[in-house]
């Protein structure tokens, strides 16, 4: 009943509630918020699709076969109807099928470059890159802002060329934040620009725009000369795109010289050179090679499929616009505890000036205005299932004018050490990017609500007091030791836990033989991680030193063929044992983005067991310690804000130290590490372990408490016995160094987290715990920790050791 309500009043949609299980199968679980990204596909469409191929055949165009002539008509009708699908008149315009928005775009730059004179090139700012990237190929580019376009529309060009054309670039509506331009522009910056023997031409980049919104190209005169698109983020399939030509404007593609098969009527090769192009239509120049035949064929099933379902484009705009509307408002009304707004807007309301598609940009900020990092919001929404995009979401000119951010802040930024999806994403205390969700056809309300009720869960700091930290009482009274010892010889995989009584060797480096090997992917030298694949917890290394091996166990189920376990000697230099012909060969591969020269085993056995038993082609790779150059890495671990910036209780216990300075920063910097993400040792302790599990008690999401393990910390400390409850949750924050066994231990910050402690270390399965938890009660300045980095304060020159049940000291 009150559906039927809200579709009279508002548009929306609600027999996509209807269908939307059965349609979209793959969406079981998760919410889908990156229709800008590409949208997925219904199953109507696939079975039609599957339907269509198997009962027909389908040949190469150009012959006289059944086969080729029912690819040829059909090509030729679905042509026709993809142009009626945006009004286009085909006495008016050509439609030329390319592989996307980019592949049309870039065919019209390289008409334009082949002109005699080149080009000269204005675009807006909010363009994609690929939209961007046209002005390298140009005499003169100049990038417009709002204002800039309006005075091009009224007639004042801006280059001083009048012979040379000029293309006036811009998207329909923005990819980063939804925000729509005039189609009008079109036809004015065309109209009033042209002059004499200047030709000006406009391209409408409407691949974001027709996800959402009838495009009406009835008019020639009004409509752009060149409009570019993508089918698969309109249908969701297929991967096909379409550049649709004014033909007032095909003059363009005169001076293109090269021709490929299918765009020629005759060729002449051996005494004389000589062609002569087709000349009917423009597509038949410009679609070289073999036809994606197939997918062409696909667009009769996907404008079939998206009718039943959604009914016209018009129907789909109002769903979303009344979608947009609730996840906009939503946002933007979202406050902390002290009312400070949580979301930072930068896509503009639907009811602003400016008509805006349904995509929304924004950043978030904790209740002390801090932005939270947006790798940090990734993980989470990960965790939760949400498919949401954050970046700069391929649109420079959108981002850098939403942001604020300068040229120059831009290359500091890159030569910082900022890419494109790093996880350094806040530099000097601003977001270079930003978090986009977006909606589609097929998006519910219920997405759009379980998504704000996510952003109102995790970000929203109710009391302003909640993420500081309870006030410490002085924790010497608990007595602490050793609980136990854990070493990962290979990065990612399972633990080896020291047995009791044994002396472990602590190194500059870390604790002996930990992380000195790891896979690495076959194809890209990228180590491998438990976070892509969980399954690398079920490989189990055993320290054998009475056979001085490495032996390596999986205990997850594996077909018959394949081997349980391997071994392969500790020793360095493998060629002195017979039983093994390993050579090494080192090979640049890449550990946290880092890269490095690791040594890798070129053994098949070897090899083979781990891709086997992974599914994936990898390499297990060995970084031993005394390494050079890139066989050589340091640590990056340091102190954080939340650890410096407690006040300590009045006349409890020393203040902790300041941040580093410059002097210290370098010593810790200059420490060495194998191939632990951060530093050479991990540390976590009992009674905040505890403490977390309590939380997750509290929070109702308790399926068993989450164990140490999850962590993969090297050294577990603890009360000794009976004195667990004496001592203070997360003290080992604020201890500047400790001593193990009478051995000094720096200190060397706490240590970030992410999803990756949600792996069940024992079965190699996936929760949503202790992430979530710790998402709530451990966030500082928009980074989630748990446990420290420390790393043993002597040097070289004398060897020491590690036992379990050995008195650790903080020093305070
Ligand atoms: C997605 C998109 C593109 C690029 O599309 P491709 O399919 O990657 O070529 C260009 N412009 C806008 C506005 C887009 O949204």
């Amino acid at each position: 009943m009150e559906t039927t309500t809200r579709q009279g009043t508002t548009g929306y949609n609600a027999k996509v509630e209807i269908f939307r299980d059965q349609e979209y199968p793959m969406l079981n679980g998760c919410v889908y918020l990156d229709h800008a990204g590409t949208t997925p596909y219904p199953k109507s469409l696939m079975d039609r699709f599957a339907q269509d191929m198997t009962s027909n055949l389908f040949g190469n165009p150009h012959s006289a076969s059944a086969s080729s002539q029912l690819s040829t008509s059909r090509i030729e009708d679905i042509r026709l109807r993809v142009l009626q699908f945006f009004n286009a008149d085909p006495d008016e315009f050509d439609l030329v099928f390319v592989a996307n928005a980019t592949a049309g775009i870039k065919l019209v730059a390289d008409a334009l470059r082949a002109a005699p004179d080149g080009f000269d090139y204005a675009y807006h700012y909010a363009s994609h890159t690929s939209l961007v990237g046209v002005r390298e190929e140009t005499r003169n580019s100049l990038c417009l802002d709002d204002k800039e376009v309006e005075a091009l529309a009224s007639g004042s060009s801006p280059f001083s060329s009048a012979e040379r054309p000029v293309l006036f670039a811009y998207p329909g509506q923005s990819n980063m934040d939804g925000r729509r331009y005039p189609l009008s522009w079109s036809r004015t910056v065309r109209d009033k620009c042209t002059s004499g023997n200047r030709k000006v031409y406009t391209l409408l980049d409407a691949a974001a725009l027709v996800c959402s919104s009838p495009l009406d190209l009835s008019c020639p005169d009004t409509a752009p000369d060149f409009t570019v698109l993508s089918f698969y983020k309109i249908f969701g399939f297929p991967d096909l795109g379409a550049l649709i030509v004014r033909r007032g404007a095909e003059d363009v593609f005169l001076p293109t010289r090269y021709f490929g098969g299918g765009t020629v009527d005759m060729v002449v090769c051996l005494k004389e050179q000589w062609h002569a192009p087709k000349s009917q239509f423009l597509h038949e120049r410009l679609e070289h090679g073999t036809l994606p035949i197939h997918n062409i064929i696909a667009l009769d099933s996907a404008l079939d499929v998206h009718k039943e379902l959604f009914g016209s484009m018009q129907e789909v705009s109002t769903h979303t616009g009344f979608l947009h509307k609730r996840l906009y408002r939503g946002l933007k009304s979202l406050r902390h505890g002290n009312q400070n707004s949580v979301c930072t807007m930068y896509s503009p309301d639907q009811d602003e000036a400016f008509e805006a598609g349904p995509v929304i940009a924004f950043n978030i900020q904790n209740g002390q205005n801090a932005w939270v990092s947006l790798a940090e919001v990734e993980k989470l929404a990960t965790l939760k299932n949400f498919h949401i995009r954050t970046g700069g979401v391929c649109n420079p000119g959108g981002i850098t004018s939403a942001l604020g951010l300068e040229p120059w802040e831009m290359k500091q930024n890159f030569s910082s050490g900022f890419r494109c999806g790093t996880d350094n994403d806040i530099m000097a205390g601003k977001p270079t990017g930003v978090i986009r969700v977006s909606l589609g056809a097929m998006s519910t309300i219920s997405d759009v609500d379980s998504f704000l009720g996510f952003i109102s869960e995790f970000y929203r700091d109710l009391s302003p007091s909640l993420m500081s930290r309870q006030s410490l009482r002085p924790s010497n009274k608990a007595e602490l030791v050793v609980h136990s010892i854990s070493i990962y010889p290979i990065k990612s995989c399972g633990g080896f836990e020291v047995p009791p009584g044994i002396d472990w060797e602590v190194r500059p480096e870390g604790l002996a033989w930990d992380r000195e090997w790891c896979l690495v992917h076959q194809g890209t030298g990228q180590a491998l991680s438990q976070k892509r694949y969980p399954k690398m917890a079920l490989i189990r290394p055993f320290l054998d030193f009475e056979r001085g091996e490495l032996r390596v166990r999986y205990v997850g189920p594996v077909p018959s063929h394949v081997h349980r376990e391997i071994s392969l000697p500790l020793s360095k230099n493998p060629s002195l044992f017979q039983r093994l012909t390993a050579s090494f060969r080192s090979k640049a591969s890449r550990v946290c983005g880092e890269e490095i020269l690791a040594q890798i085993y070129s053994v098949p056995e070897i090899n083979n067991f781990f891709s086997e038993v992974l599914g994936v082609p990898c390499l297990l790779a060995r970084f031993p310690p005394g390494g050079q150059g890139k066989s050589m890495r340091h640590s990056k671990a340091h102190l954080q804000k939340h650890q410096t910036s407690l006040a300590p209780v009045p006349g409890s216990f020393p203040r902790p130290p300041s941040p580093p300075d410059s002097d210290s920063e370098k010593t810790s910097s200059e420490r060495r590490i194998l191939l632990a993400n951060e530093s050479p040792i991990l540390a976590i302790t009992l009674p905040s372990l505890d403490a977390l599990n309590a939380e997750i008690k509290r929070s109702g999401n308790h399926k068993g408490d989450v164990s140490a393990a999850v962590f993969r910390a090297n050294i577990v400390i603890g009360p000794s016995s009976k004195q667990r409850n004496q001592m203070e949750p997360y003290a080992e924050d604020t201890w500047p160094s400790i001593r193990i066994g009478g051995h000094k231990y720096e200190m060397l910050g706490s240590c970030r987290r992410c999803h990756m402690v949600c792996i069940n270390q024992e079965t190699a399965e996936k929760s949503e715990e202790p992430f979530v938890t710790l998402s709530k009660t451990r966030r500082f300045d928009g980074k989630v920790f748990f446990g420290t980095h420390m790393g043993y304060a002597g040097g070289y020159e004398k060897v020491q050791t590690i036992r379990i049940g050995e008195r650790v000291e903080p020093d305070w």
